[in-house]
């Protein structure tokens, strides 16, 4: 050393850390704007010593108050002083993808140029990983720790485990947590830190064998509440409430968005300065609402700046809500529940309520699952609310009235039990193969009923997902490497034996966002599009397929002109297709990842080997029926009117569980010539009473006979055979009896 004289000695890790500490320390003086003081940073050392004393530790704290940014750095600083930093590797899990990647940036340039390679993030197929083990943070999605998971289920080289958003209870947090409980007891030198919302936390250490809960008091300029009765008072208009629709799940929520766009326009004209954040339960509202107040004449000046937020945003489009406004400017956010605890923006003042979001809830008794619009809970209202008094006192317009508010249920109800179980069986089996799923099951936070349990497995049973010993059989393994539901995997899966990936990729892409236009004024120009593209498929999935196919085709081959103009005509949402297109990427990067495709992106190809039948129509139906299976609609011709007239040409239709109708959006509605008895379908939706199935395909009854492993009956008459299929004579068919044996040959060697 040219100074002191004395040996070159290169600095140890932790000498190397802690210079960086006091680096960082003179980054932050000169920086100011990235380490602004929040709530959390009084109670630092709370926070450290709490997780010293006890290896599972609770911190509940208002949204915003800076858990997410600053607690895992706390954790990491500390040890790196107290010299152990380089056994120090913490995971923080994050629900969404959005937030791990965006949190993952905020916390890196926070630490300043320093530490900032210390940060990294991994969310499914894409990562950028802290620069080295020891003294790493690392933000995840819950799923990719559930991978982890698999592989090191103790957390080997784990110290810390900090799961965010636990209040979210989203079904792989809670599957997460029950993991956790068994990692923890395994591995004696790992920690856990659940972060949560203010809310019911005491359950949730209780579960954690009464952990303590460190509390992180939050600051809060006072929020005005205006009810609908109020705003409309307000705005002038008849203070009437209009009658809304009832809680019941039966009724959608759908907000009146013209009302929104209203109130925005009167909070830009006369609120005080300030930005606004509006609510709105998803993107097609988002859009809606967009396009409504550009229509606006007050809005064609450029003195707003209106910014959609939605979880499919790229990271770098979310980043866009934190921009300041020019001054005279007026920031308007639309959000969806994504901005009510993950994403925090400083400067609104106003919010706008719509009171509503969307939630997947499955109905046992139909056995229909559906993403709904409903009404919120009155700990979501708070917290909405909450979002405008962070930089000045703030008002909150909800658009509900008082007496709605009162009908809302305190909390939300977890996830866990509204969605059907399959996945999350699939997901138990996985984990735990050698418990049954109910057992399993019965360890976590809130328990799924063991009657729908025992449902889901018998459904993963029927589609051959599990064994009757309850074991993923071979289709199973696979089938549990697809991130969607089980039904679409097992098409995914089967799709790669009889090499027509591509049409089926599109449609698992598309029974997840529909490429559709999707609004009230555009129905009947989509529904003319989706005619011109169906043909004489008699199949809503060979019309979106042939829709995302045609689409990647102009892609590649078009210029600019052509793309817009089949877009146009086929009213295709650019967004959704781009979406598509992801969604699509990540289920052929599943079947790689079930040794399925060779190469990802091979079965995107239509030359290839995997796409050898993709147009072949009817192979395409039999693939669907044979994943669908059994939700199979039996149609029959003829019907007696409430009048007791009889029509000899009107259709009705029935699933194993009664009386469907088909959904306005489909293009078997209102067809009498289908030329099947048979129809298989993915997903339906209940209102009024009334199951409206919103997807279908015709199916062909040889298909049914040889894909499928529904009971049959023989009857021979002669040379003939009567055969009725799944002993309730869903299907009755004539054939000779050699043709019989023949099939039947057929049907056991494909099966086996
Ligand atoms: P909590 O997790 O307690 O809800 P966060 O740690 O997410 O709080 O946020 C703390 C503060 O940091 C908030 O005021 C928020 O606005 C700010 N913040 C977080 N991420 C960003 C970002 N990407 N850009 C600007 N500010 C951000
Ligand atoms: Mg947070």
């Amino acid at each position: 050393d040219a100074i002191t004289g004395r040996p070159y000695r290169p600095l140890s890790e932790s000498e190397a850390q802690q210079l960086s500490i006091h680096l960082q320390e003179r980054w932050n003086r000169a920086n100011p704007e990235l380490s602004l003081e929040l709530p959390v940073d009084a109670h630092r050392q709370r926070v450290i010593s709490a997780v010293q004393a006890s290896r599972v530790v609770v911190i509940a704290g208002e949204t915003g108050c800076g858990k997410t940014t600053r607690v895992p750095r706390f954790l990491l600083e500390d040890r790196v002083r107290g010299g152990s930093g380089a056994e120090c590797n913490i995971l923080v899990t994050q629900p969404r993808r959005i937030s791990a990647v965006s949190v993952a940036h905020r916390v890196a340039q926070e630490m300043g140029p320093a530490l900032k390679q210390s940060v990294g993030y991994q969310v499914r197929l894409e990562s950028r990983l802290p620069e080295h083990s020891g003294g790493a943070l690392l933000f995840l999605t819950v799923g990719v720790l559930l991978r982890k998971l698999q592989s090191n289920p103790t957390l080997k080289g784990i110290s810390h485990v900090v799961v965010d958003e636990v209040h979210e209870r989203d079904i792989n947090t809670d599957l997460l947590l029950a993991l956790l409980r068994t990692s923890l007891n395994e591995n004696p030198d790992l920690r856990v830190v659940l972060m949560s919302a203010t809310g019911d936390n005491q359950r949730l250490a209780q579960y954690f064998g009464g952990c303590p809960i460190v509390k992180v008091p939050g600051f809060m300029h006072p929020v005005r509440d205006k009810y609908l009765e109020d705003v409309l008072k307000e705005m002038g208009r008849r203070s009437q409430v209009p009658e809304r629709a009832k809680t019941d799940k039966e009724n959608d929520a759908t907000p009146d968005l013209d009302l929104v766009a209203d109130v925005i326009e009167h909070i830009d004209r006369c609120g005080e300065p300030g930005a606004v954040l509006c609510f709105l339960p998803g993107w097609q509202d988002i859009k809606a609402v967009q396009e409504k107040l550009e229509e606006k004449p007050r809005f064609s000046s450029g003195s707003q700046m209106i910014l959609p937020l939605h979880s499919s945003l790229s990271v770098a489009d979310q980043q866009a809500v934190f921009q300041r406004p020019q001054v005279g400017q007026r920031k308007i956010v639309l959000a969806t529940n994504i901005a009510e605890t993950s994403v925090t923006i400083d400067d609104i003042v106003h919010v706008v309520d719509a009171g509503t979001h969307k939630e997947q809830n499955y109905d046992p008794r139909t056995k229909v699952s559906c993403l709904d619009t409903v009404w919120i809970s009155r700990s979501n209202v708070t917290q909405r609310k909450g979002r405008a008094g962070r930089c000045q006192p703030g008002q909150s317009y909800h658009l509900f009235s008082r007496k709605q508010l009162e009908s809302m249920p305190p909390f939300p109800i977890p996830e866990i039990l509204r969605i059907p179980l399959e996945s999350l069986v699939v997901q138990a089996k996985i984990h735990s193969p050698n418990s049954k799923a109910v057992d399993f099951l019965s360890q976590v936070l809130d328990s799924p009923e063991p009657e729908s349990v025992r449902d889901a497995v018998r459904n993963l049973q029927d589609i051959g997902v599990l064994d009757r010993t309850e074991t993923l059989t071979p289709l199973g393994d696979r089938v549990a490497c697809m991130s969607c539901d089980p039904r679409l995997g097992k098409i995914l899966v089967l799709s790669s034996m009889f090499r027509c990936v591509m049409p089926m990729l599109s449609v698992a892409a598309c029974l997840t966002r529909d490429p559709f236009h999707n609004s009230l004024q555009n129905r009947a120009l989509v529904n003319k599009a989706k005619e011109a593209l169906s043909g004489s498929s008699y199949s809503d999935y060979l019309v979106v397929s042939r829709a995302v196919l045609g689409w990647r085709k102009v892609q590649h081959d078009g210029n600019r002109e052509d793309r817009d103009d089949f877009l146009e005509r086929h009213t295709l949402s650019k967004a959704s297709l781009r979406f598509i297109n992801g969604l699509i990427s990540q289920f052929s990067d599943n079947l790689h990842d079930a040794g399925l495709v060779s190469h990802p992106s091979d079965c995107q190809r239509y030359t290839s080997l995997y796409n050898e039948h993709s147009n072949q129509d009817e192979l395409l139906k039999a693939v669907l029926l044979a994943g669908l299976y059994p939700n199979l609609i039996q149609v029959k011709k003829g019907v007696v009117t409430k009048g007791g007239r009889f029509r000899p040409n009107s259709i009705s239709l029935r699933t194993l569980s009664g009386p469907v109708l088909l959904h306005r959006s489909s293009v078997n509605r209102g067809k009498e010539d289908l030329p099947s008895r048979w129809l298989t379908f993915f997903s339906a939706i209940k209102s009024n009473g009334n199951v409206f199935i919103r997807d279908s395909s015709t199916v062909h009854p040889l298909a049914l006979l040889l894909l499928t492993d529904c009971d049959i009956t023989e009857m021979v008459h002669g040379d003939k055979i009567e055969v009725s299929f799944s002993g309730r004579s869903l299907v009755r068919c004539e054939l000779q009896v050699e043709t019989w044996e023949l099939l039947w040959e057929l049907r056991t060697s494909i099966q086996t």
